[in-house]
């Protein structure tokens, strides 16, 4: 269930996300992010130090970011929600809460975009069934949601992604470990469609991805944090309900705190939190709980990760009030993406020879 990619595979880019990191502070300007999150819930604490703390700091390096709402990829598991606005609505929320600026960045949902969608058609036409069949998160998640049959959508989801980071000449995605086979099937895309349609001046970048230092942080249960898997600490939980949460999330018997993520990750995990939430290092934290134990490593990331979330929590509750505000937001962030996609589009349809 956990393996979404495999160990080398992450090393690897663990190590070319520190070269791409001196690169950004050489020339950010040489980067465009896109980056993006289901609908499928409030986003979590595995959001936030996986990928959107990474996200608001290209934007202040001067990096130009996108950031998409998948709200397409909702249906890949499940019926499209009555609730999916006010879904939506909320991850704008979110997004502005952590410190996503919409005056630097485009904020969208893919499904207002038509352009865009039109890029599967001819991206479905440069892979296999068997290469899309292989990829191992694909097969996670569907392991995950405990159903009979695979939609179609799901099955071909990362090939709709391969146009959600293309469609804008994307180079960048920060994203968590589970991404980075999609990211493997965008490059691919992305080099056949140059190969066949623009040999002599490639069109389309091969985007990499970036890992932050907490590229898969775990839920309460020990299985991958996700808004679908019911083990998630949302960003807008209230103090109380994340006492509660961390209070019930797995450890294992060993009384001394050690930090010892391959054999021990749950305990990892929680040191991780605490660190990340008081820019200590893991380490450090493991040895001032030592034999103090599960229940009082648990005691300490309850107040640090309260103390470190009370301010987003608060703008997030000021912007979640002013829903017109958040809608002009979706609304601007869509016509900037609607520009650039039609550009796309059209480019496309001149190399396909689509264009009569
Ligand atoms: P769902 O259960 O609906 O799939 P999710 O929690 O997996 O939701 P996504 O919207 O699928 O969230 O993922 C959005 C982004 O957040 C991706 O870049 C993903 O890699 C990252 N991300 C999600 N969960 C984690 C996690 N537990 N640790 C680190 N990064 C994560
Ligand atoms: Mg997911």
């Amino acid at each position: 269930m956990m393996s979404s990619t495999a160990p080398t595979s992450r090393e690897a880019a663990r190590v070319r996300s520190r070269q791409l990191e001196a690169e950004l502070h050489r020339d950010p300007g040489r980067f465009r992010v896109l980056t993006g999150d289901r609908p499928t819930g409030p986003l979590h604490v595995g959001h936030l130090f996986g990928t959107l703390a990474n996200r608001v700091r290209l934007q202040d390096l001067g990096v130009e970011v996108m950031v998409l709402i998948a709200d397409y990829q909702t249906i890949t598991d499940r019926e499209s929600p009555a609730t999916l606005p006010a879904d939506v609505l909320g991850i704008v929320a979110d997004y502005l809460a952590v410190g996503v600026d919409p005056g630097r960045a485009t904020i969208f949902a893919h499904s207002q975009v038509e352009q865009l969608n039109q890029l599967m058609l001819p991206f479905l036409s440069l892979v296999s069934v068997a290469e899309v069949a292989r990829n191992p998160t694909v097969k996670d998640e569907f392991a995950s949601i405990g159903r009979e049959a695979m939609s179609a959508l799901m099955f071909s989801y990362p090939v709709h992604q391969a146009a959600d980071i293309l469609f804008c000449h994307a180079n960048l995605v920060p994203v968590g470990a589970d991404q980075l086979p999609h990211i493997e099937l965008t490059r691919t895309i992305a080099r056949r469609f140059n190969d066949r349609y623009s040999p002599e001046r490639p069109y389309f970048p091969e985007p990499e991805g970036l890992l932050s230092q907490a590229p898969l942080i775990l839920g309460t249960d020990g299985a991958k944090m996700s808004k679908s898997r019911g083990n998630a600490i949302a960003l807008a939980a209230s103090e109380d309900e994340t006492a509660r949460l961390i209070r019930r999330a797995k450890t294992d018997p060993e009384g001394q705190i050690t930090y010892e993520p391959d054999r021990r990750p749950e305990v990892a995990n929680l040191v991780l939190l605490a660190a990340l939430c008081l820019q200590r290092s893991p380490e450090d934290i493991a040895a001032e709980v030592g034999s103090g134990g599960a229940a009082s490593l648990k005691r300490l990331l309850t107040d640090a990760l309260n103390e470190r979330l009370r301010p987003l929590r608060q703008r997030r509750r000021e912007f979640a009030d002013d829903p017109a505000y958040l809608r002009g937001v979706l609304a601007a962030g869509t016509n900037r993406a609607r520009e650039i996609a039609a550009a796309t589009l059209g480019d496309v349809r001149e190399l396909m020879h689509n264009a009569y």
